[in-house]
């Protein structure tokens, strides 16, 4: 290494020290700014406001993508998954083993508040891609959507890097969206292997849409504290499998995500479907009045 590398070496900590110092006298008021935010957001008198920010519908094309609305059976000894449109009978029914079906699956159904709204479907291209699309719409549980970390790893899978990227929209700035490549163990017969996939998300409010959890929170808590209102927020996931060392994954986002937000998103002075007009199926069956 020569001088001026050496020099480069030394120089680096003590910019690092400074920085750390910054940050440290930052973190303090960062964290008191959010304190009284909830603190006040505890004590005024807040309007919860039912009008969401997409519709809780997924159509049956996107593009060249061919959608199919999903239902789940909770029985432990099933498990099954099925296409809404393979249910000719008893929708409600399972046809394997006559449990109840759901929207989510029984996992997510224990881990959310009864009152929340889901809805997820599976879409397959001409050449054989299916990636998987969910929305999960809070109740009067304003805080109801997990951090989706928690509920990847409860899953059994391992996060291997987070990105926000970015993907061009028509006629509007690009749609910012968190990118997890995720790894999950598979054990068979044959031995064990790996799992690649990829999980891309955002989040929709009342014409506010961000990919950062923390972000969401603290505009839930800013529109109590400033506005007195508590808006529902949705939570839009798409998923599927990826090959190793490929970016191909970023094109298929690339070509899903701004069909599925254009479908979903509602704009400014778009007539919204009130939550009592969504549809009933989406709605937890047992959700019981609070
Ligand atoms: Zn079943």
């Amino acid at each position: 290494m020569g001088r001026a590398g050496k020099a480069a070496g030394r120089a680096a900590p003590a910019g690092a020290a400074a920085v750390s110092r910054q940050v440290r006298a930052v973190v303090p008021v960062l964290l008191l700014l959010v304190a009284a935010c909830w603190a006040l957001s505890s004590f005024v008198d807040v309007s919860l406001q039912d009008r969401p920010g997409v519709r809780l519908k997924l159509p049956a094309h996107l593009g060249g993508w061919a959608g199919h609305e999903l239902r789940f059976c909770h029985e432990a000894s099933c498990k099954k998954e099925h296409r809404l449109e393979d249910l000719t009978g008893d929708p409600t029914k399972c046809p394997a083993c006559g449990g109840g079906l759901h929207a989510m699956t029984v996992e997510e159904y224990e881990q959310l508040p009864k009152d929340t709204e889901f809805i997820k479907a599976i879409y397959q291209s001409g050449a054989g891609e299916s990636v998987y699309v969910s929305i999960v719409l809070t109740g009067r549980d304003r805080e109801s959507i997990h951090r989706p970390e928690r509920c990847l790893t409860g899953q059994g899978h391992t996060i291997l890097s987070r990105d926000v990227r970015e993907f061009p929209m028509q006629g509007r700035d690009p749609l910012k969206a968190m990118v997890f490549l995720n790894e999950r163990k598979i054990e068979t017969a044959q031995g064990a292997y790996g799992y690649l996939s990829y999980y891309a998300y955002w989040f929709v409010g009342q014409g506010r849409e961000t990919p950062d959890h923390y972000m969401r929170m603290l505009w839930l808590a800013w529109d109590r504290v400033v506005h007195s209102v508590a808006h529902r927020w949705a939570y839009i996931s798409v998923s599927g499998r990826r090959d190793k060392d490929s970016g191909e994954y970023l094109h298929q986002l690339g070509d899903f995500l701004p069909l599925l937000h254009d479908a979903i998103v509602l704009r400014p002075g778009d007539a919204a479907p009130g939550a009592a007009a969504q549809s009933a199926a989406t709605r937890n069956p047992v959700s019981a009045p609070q």
